[in-house]
């Protein structure tokens, strides 16, 4: 795995969604890259200030119902390959 794609992982990685042989992968090469590294501890510190400003966040009741109402109002796609 090269710098670049390990980048373009880094926040997936950082927020635990890396699964089997790619996140061993990302993990060594992160063990072994001081620079992907660096940036993989600030997109950690990134995601915990996310979720600390976040956690007591809700959206207000009025943009909620909104968004529920256009969802169950949209139309259907037809399920294509990549959703299988
Ligand atoms: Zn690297």
């Amino acid at each position: 795995m090269h710098c670049r794609r390990v980048r373009s992982a880094i926040f997936l990685f950082a927020d635990g969604q890396l699964a089997g042989e790619l996140r061993v992968a990302f993990r060594h090469h992160v063990d072994t890259c001081p620079h992907c590294l660096r940036e993989l501890e600030a997109a950690e510190r990134l995601l915990a200030l996310l979720r600390r400003r976040c956690r007591r966040e809700h959206a207000p009741e009025h943009l909620r119902t909104r968004v529920v109402t256009l969802l169950a109002s949209a139309p259907r796609r037809p399920m294509e390959e990549e959703d299988v």
